[in-house]
């Protein structure tokens, strides 16, 4: 009887830890796309096509090659055919991709906030690792990622089968607007520290932060300033970038707010009990 009555907990257990892990596996696979998105949006070429090949000997990549993370593994980081190194980051980019698509999935569980998310994950490691390597936020990336953001985030408000939260969507259109003003007063006052492409994206995490909250909102604007300056001061003391050399922002900004949708409410509310 006990194994009857406890089956139900089993199934909704056995839930929780497929459902994230499933995510994860999606994430694998979104975070190969990233990997030809990081390299190809700079460079302003299709996402889709040609499929990808070695850059050394050409050859097309075969699919039982493709497998994220594995067929690095089994190819020992080297092209099948030439022997060429592959980059370790490839890997990496497809493991991190799953592992925060799991967090995220395990976060919310199966909830309609998590497409949102999920969208901003792929999209925040697409920019900041393009950021990194070129010092630009592409605009075919950071604009429809308005239009994404605002659908996905309004279908997180509706949360069909359950309660509507309207007034999140709202918050995140002021917040959208407030990060986008306050980045753009920043270009405007000191153009050296950050580009107009940090403001652009500033409107986009915004909306996020936002949505989730002031609490969130706050942090992820403070946490982007905190890491992007402790990073920038410890360049400095170690030498390895002088003044004028420039850090990307972007990064920083990114994982700001990922700090602020992960830690925002918790994180305020203990703040608030100090005063
Ligand atoms: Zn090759």
């Amino acid at each position: 009887m006990t194994s009857l009555n406890s089956s139900p907990a089993v199934l909704g257990s056995f839930f929780t830890v497929f459902f994230p892990v499933a995510t994860g596996v999606l994430g694998l696979l979104i975070g190969s796309f990233l990997n030809v998105v990081v390299w190809r949006v700079p460079r302003g070429e299709s996402v889709v096509r040609p499929p990808s090949a070695c850059p050394r000997c050409g050859r097309a990549i075969r699919a039982r090659d493709n497998i994220p993370v594995l067929s690095w593994l089994m190819l020992r980081g080297r092209c099948r055919d030439c022997g060429a190194p592959i980059a370790r980051r490839y890997p990496l980019v497809e493991a991190g991709t799953g592992i925060a698509f799991a967090v995220a999935a395990w976060a919310t569980g199966p909830s309609w906030r998590l497409p949102a998310l999920l969208y901003l994950v792929g999209a925040g490691i697409a920019l900041a690792l393009i950021d990194l390597d070129v010092h630009r936020l592409p605009d075919p990336i950071v604009l429809p990622s308005y239009g994404a953001a605002l659908a996905l985030l309004a279908l997180a408000s509706w949360n069909p089968g359950s309660a509507s939260d309207w007034g999140a969507l709202l918050r995140a259109a002021i917040g959208g607007v407030v990060l986008f003003a306050v980045y753009f007063v920043i270009v405007m006052v000191y153009p050296a520290g950050m580009g107009f492409g940090d403001v652009k994206l500033a409107g986009v995490l915004g909306l996020y932060l936002g949505w989730f909250g002031w609490g969130a909102l706050a942090l992820g604007w403070f946490a982007a300033f905190l890491l992007g300056g402790v990073f920038a001061i410890g360049l400095l003391v170690t030498g390895r970038a002088g003044r004028k050399s420039g850090v990307p922002f972007g990064p920083w900004m990114i994982g700001g707010a990922f700090l602020g949708l992960l830690a925002g409410g918790p994180v305020v509310g203990w703040y608030l009990t100090l005063l």
